[in-house]
């Protein structure tokens, strides 16, 4: 049976529904959202949830930043709880990166970013519970902290609803229809959706999604472990968000006596459709003599729970967020890696103004063009890729 939609997402991760409620809240009338099988089981359902601007791209910077704004006020911008806590988030960074933080504040600044790099003793007011190391800098953030992801991509789900988009769950699309250079329709097992609009937003999947139709991206899927551990709150009742360049890890409070860990320094490819997801009892003992490193108070807690998700990279660590020049009416919106959930409202903003307009005008997403693999003008990272979600 063949079904008209002015627009088809692929993926239902926190990138297709900002997207689709984008979309529909844009004036498209009735685009349809496939989704493999739940909203969020992706990357989405497993992230870490941290929002904080530390970046050394203006473009991840101010995604970030932009995506902030309606994180802060997300009920009254698109509508719905998605629990988003300020809790402040610290960077602890060793003598031997000290430039590199330098950059990334001063570039975050000219933004607008509220961040600063703080002193010593600033540090110490702001964040008593953490250990401090000779020679080491802190840059602070005051209004970062932390949203539920899942949550996020149902409030924009139901939101996108409300508004007259459709969310199909169990529904894997098969293909994009391509018909003289242009897109004509989205394909399931059971249906046809003819469109002239296509997004794929399929998250680890990608690879093996767009390699089907013909677009060959250099996307990686890596899995990731995170672990809660339970406070004692006589020994440490809160902790701000950080990430801590000397240990290797990144951490924020979770409800009333959880803090997440995790770091990314022990990556390993992964299929989306048969990884393990289970966490791994010699990294937790790792990270955890890591994080207690940092923050003492931590050692005397209990092991609450752990999983591993993907993340989903390109060799430069930055998203592909770009219309197929070859293809009219094909985006492709991918390759988030580790900090795709505090990116989403500006992403979704961005692949609307995409689409509708043609060109971009909230954020110059140039350098996240398909091409740019090809072309070797790639975007430069530096040390806090390595380590921060
Ligand atoms: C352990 C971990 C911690 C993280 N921590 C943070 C963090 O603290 N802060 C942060 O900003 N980011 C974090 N991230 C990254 C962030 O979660 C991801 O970048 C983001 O969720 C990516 O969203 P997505 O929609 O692109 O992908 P996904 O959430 O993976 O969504 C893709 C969806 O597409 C569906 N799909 C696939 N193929 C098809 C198909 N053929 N048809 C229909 N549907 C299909 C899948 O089922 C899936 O639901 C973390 C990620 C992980 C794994």
């Amino acid at each position: 049976m063949t079904v008209t939609a002015d627009a088809v997402v692929i993926g239902g991760g926190v990138m297709g529904t900002s997207i689709l409620y984008n979309l529909v809240s844009s004036g498209v009338r009735n685009p349809v959202l496939l989704e493999r099988t739940t909203l969020g089981a992706g990357s989405t359902g497993r992230s870490s949830g941290a929002i904080r601007m530390h970046y050394s791209t203006e473009v991840n910077a101010a995604l970030a930043w932009e995506s902030l704004k309606t994180y802060e006020n997300f009920d009254e911008v698109v509508g719905g709880d998605v629990g988003f806590l300020r809790t402040g988030y610290i960077v602890f960074a060793p003598g031997d990166v000290l430039d590199g933080l330098r950059h990334n504040v001063e570039l975050q600044q000219r933004i607008g970013i509220d961040t600063q790099i703080v002193s010593r003793e600033d540090a110490h007011e702001l964040a008593p519970m953490f250990t401090q190391y000779d020679g080491e800098a802190f840059a602070w953030e005051p209004r970062s902290g932390h949203a539920d992801p899942s949550g996020t991509g149902n409030a924009y789900a139901t939101r996108a609803r409300e508004l007259g988009a459709t969310v199909l769950l169990e529904a894997p699309a098969t293909s994009v229809e391509i018909e003289n250079d242009r897109v004509v329709a989205v394909t399931t097992e059971g249906e046809r959706y003819a469109t002239d609009t296509a997004v794929v937003a399929t998250g680890p999947w990608s690879q093996t999604f767009l390699s089907g139709i013909g677009i060959d991206l250099p996307l990686e899927a890596t899995r990731h472990e995170v672990f809660l551990l339970k406070r004692d709150l006589a020994d440490l009742p809160f902790h701000p968000g950080g990430v801590d360049l000397a240990n290797m890890t990144y951490f924020r409070p979770e409800a009333a006596d959880l803090t997440l860990v995790g770091n990314g320094n022990r990556e390993e490819n992964a299929d989306p459709n048969a990884y393990n997801s289970r966490p791994s009892m010699d990294y937790l003992e790792d990270v955890w003599l890591r994080l207690s490193k940092r923050l003492p108070g931590i050692t005397g807690a209990d092991f609450f729970t752990g999983y591993a998700g993907l993340y989903t990279s390109t060799p430069d660590l930055h998203p592909v967020i770009d219309r197929v020049g070859s293809i009219d009416g094909l985006y492709i919106c991918t390759g988030f890696s580790g900090h795709g959930f505090k990116l989403a409202p500006a992403v979704g903003t961005v692949m609307a103004e995409l689409v509708l307009e043609g060109a971009v005008s909230t954020v110059d997403i140039a350098p996240l063009r398909m091409n740019r693999f090809e072309s070797g003008e790639t975007n430069t990272t530096s040390y806090e890729f390595k380590v921060i979600a």
